[in-house]
């Protein structure tokens, strides 16, 4: 069977693949986990193990995807996350392979992604401040996540920083975020708030807007917008700043959507293929991995078949109104 690229309905060609690798987390950030009373945990036998997931990346990279994230939950709490990493470099070693985490867990580790091939990180840190953070995600981990930005710097891996912008909480702190990125060589970019899971509690004034911050920011640092070309393709819009070493950018999955451009498809960590954050349905794929008689054709078949269906996520967030959640799951159990 001859491989090629995908692409949908819409004329999208899909090259990105975000795999998340568990549902745990240390955090409980308080617009995550925190917001959910009954938090059940996937069973272990539930979870995709490191063979199925390196299954399903072979497929997904016959099917010309070129990129892959490893996202959770957090990753790095998973056992022996380090050698799954290196079995993926090791069988595709033109992967662009990226990783999204907290990096609360990252101390020690710093060296060994280097030398794995991982070429940068994206690290979530929402305040500069240790007692906000506490405050945030639930654990005194702020010292740990700030120390390992700067390993990384050290280390020469690429480092964006992932602020989920949230009025009332961390909009006080936009000049000292705009410091940060003057000082450090790191792309700094804020993301709007969605309300995910059925359990969010949200009110749209908790939402601080891409062009809120842009506005602000304007007024704090003169803001340079960066070309395309030179930002690499992505739903950030990004600007340098005057005299600065990093950027500042702003990712605006709400107040400016980007589905037009979106190349994506995420795998849950039970193995269930979604092609849109806001849409609720599920591929599920974990049944064909362990089927005896159902072989990797037929993965690929069911890939193909719900890339091409993949929805425009606007069009469905129109649909149902801005009172309702994004979608039923929150991001740790989707994979952010
Ligand atoms: N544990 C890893 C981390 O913290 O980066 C990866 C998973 S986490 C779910 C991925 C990202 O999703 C984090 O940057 C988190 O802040 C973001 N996130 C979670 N819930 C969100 C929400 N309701 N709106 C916007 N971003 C959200």
């Amino acid at each position: 069977m001859l491989s090629g690229t995908m692409t949908d309905q819409h004329g999208r060609s899909i090259n990105y693949l975000r795999l998340s690798i568990t549902d745990r987390c240390n955090l409980r950030c308080l617009y995550c986990r925190s917001s959910c009373t009954d938090l059940k945990m996937l069973p272990h036998d539930q979870m995709l193990s490191y063979e199925e997931s390196l299954e399903l990346i072979a497929v997904a990279s016959e099917l010309n995807i070129s990129k892959v994230r490893l996202t959770g939950g957090e990753p790095f709490i998973r056992k022996n996350f380090l050698h799954f990493l290196e079995q993926i470099l090791q069988r595709h070693p033109h992967l662009d392979m990226r990783l999204t985490t907290n990096a609360t867990l990252l101390s020690g580790k710093i060296p060994a992604l280097k030398e794995i091939g991982v070429q940068g990180l994206n690290i979530s840190l929402d305040t500069l401040n240790r007692e906000k953070f506490q405050r945030i995600t639930g654990r005194d981990f702020f010292l740990q996540v700030r120390g390992a930005i700067d390993q990384c710097l050290e280390h020469g891996l690429r480092v964006k920083i992932n602020v989920v912008a949230l009025k009332g909480v961390n909009d006080d702190e936009l000049p000292d975020f705009v410091r940060l990125a003057e000082r450090l060589p790191l792309d700094l970019r804020f993301i709007e708030f969605m309300p995910m899971g059925e359990q969010t509690v949200w009110t749209p004034d908790q939402l601080w807007t891409a062009s809120e911050i842009l506005r602000e920011a304007g007024a704090i640092t003169s803001l340079v917008p960066v070309a395309d070309r030179d930002k690499r393709k992505g739903p950030a819009r990004m600007f340098s700043l005057a005299d600065g070493k990093g950027r500042i950018g702003v990712i605006s999955p709400l107040s400016s959507h980007f589905c037009g451009q979106c190349n994506r498809l995420r795998i849950t960590p039970d193995g269930r293929l979604r092609t849109c954050l806001f849409s609720d349905k599920e591929y599920r794929l974990r049944p064909i991995l362990r089927s005896p008689k159902l072989g990797r054709e037929h993965l690929r078949q069911v890939i193909i078949r719900a890339g091409k269906n993949k929805p425009m996520g606007h069009e469905l967030l129109a649909a149902q109104g801005r009172e309702r959640s994004v979608c039923r799951k929150i991001m740790s159990a989707i994979g952010g």
